[in-house]
């Protein structure tokens, strides 16, 4: 009995790294499954190695230290990508943030508050037409650098559903701190059940049924500082006023079938804020969806999401869809 059981029940493995400033678990099932985590864990901690602005001797470091590196095939193209979305998003989304947040420090050991002296002189140095991508030679100008941070993971994520599919991995679920990845639908054949977290408490603030799809949250509410004021500054700075996003937002969810897209959107249209969000999504419907928690304690989600969204019973979110 015991044996015809074990026999019967599909193969699973899984695995946690902390990696990228971050926890992650990955799940895959399948006859391939472990192998496919190895691969995959290997990978993330490559792309960390390649990709960190902490990490000495990285292709981003070096680009940081001596504005001018050969970078790898993989880290031009992820810059190249990254300067698209700082286009398509008008600049909210913008990697050339970096010299803004090392002032702030707001993940680092050591944050403080700028003056506005400071943030004004570095803010001349923030920009795509500071940085010159030719083939793998990347110039920055003086005082600039960059920082892939709000953009990493979600890239992290389509690498490890190119190595699940390269294994034939049909079911699995991966989550690299907010990106969430899932590979099919669970080994019973239902979608996914991906949980929003509640950016004001421990539980989650909706759940969202999904099959094969990334799903980025960005918000101010897991990494921050406090001043000695009391001031709560989050980490994700406003490119064109160089202090941390004062949003209407608590928290948004992108839900794309592109990792990279959706952690670089999730960022930007946190900083746009609600009005500039859904204008934002109005023009891209068709690329992906949304899940918005405002300030004032509305949930907002996209049409698409309607038959996909369950609100947790007791819920003190007031749901809304959004009109297209
Ligand atoms: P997390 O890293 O917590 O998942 P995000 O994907 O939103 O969150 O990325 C935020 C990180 O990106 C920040 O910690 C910082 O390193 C960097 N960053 C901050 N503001 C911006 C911005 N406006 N555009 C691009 N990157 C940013
Ligand atoms: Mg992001």
């Amino acid at each position: 009995m015991l044996l015809s059981l074990t026999a019967c029940a599909e193969k699973s493995a899984s695995t946690n790294l902390f990696a990228m400033d971050t926890y992650m678990s990955l799940t895959a099932y399948g006859s391939n499954a472990q192998t496919a985590l190895t691969d995959a864990s290997r990978r993330i901690n490559e792309l960390e190695r390649m990709l960190s602005r902490t990490v000495a001797q990285s292709d981003v470091s070096k680009l940081n230290e001596s504005r001018r590196a050969a970078v790898s095939d993989e880290t031009a193209t992820l810059l190249g990508d990254a300067l698209q979305y700082a286009a398509k998003t008008d600049g909210a989304f913008d990697v050339t943030i970096a010299p803004i947040v090392n002032a702030w420090g707001i993940t680092s050991d050591t944050p403080r508050v700028p003056d506005s002296d400071e943030i004004a002189a570095l803010l001349t140095h923030v920009g795509s037409s500071h940085v010159h991508l030719d083939g793998n030679a990347v110039t920055l100008d003086e005082g600039c650098a960059i920082d892939l941070g709000g953009i990493a993971k979600g890239y992290a994520s389509d690498c490890v559903a190119s190595i699940f599919a390269d294994y034939g991995i049909t079911s699995g679920c991966v989550s690299l701190g907010g990106n969430v990845y899932v590979c099919g639908n669970k080994p019973d054949g239902d979608k996914w059940l991906v949980a929003i977290q509640d950016p004001q408490g421990d539980d989650y603030a909706a759940m969202v049924a999904l099959s094969d799809a990334f799903a980025v949250t960005s918000g101010g509410y897991q990494r921050y500082f406090t001043a000695e004021d009391g001031t709560v500054y989050q980490h994700i700075i406003d490119p064109k006023t160089g202090y941390p996003v004062q949003s209407d937002l608590l928290s948004v969810t992108v839900i794309a079938d592109n990792g990279t897209m959706a952690d670089a959107y999730s960022t930007a249209l946190y900083v746009m804020g609600e009005r500039g969000a859904i204008d934002f999504w109005r023009a891209n419907a068709d690329r992906f969806d949304v899940v918005m928690i405002t300030t004032d304690g509305r949930l907002l989600y996209t049409p698409n999401l309607q038959d996909q969204i369950t609100e947790p019973e007791g819920t003190t979110y007031d749901f809304q869809v959004i009109d297209r």
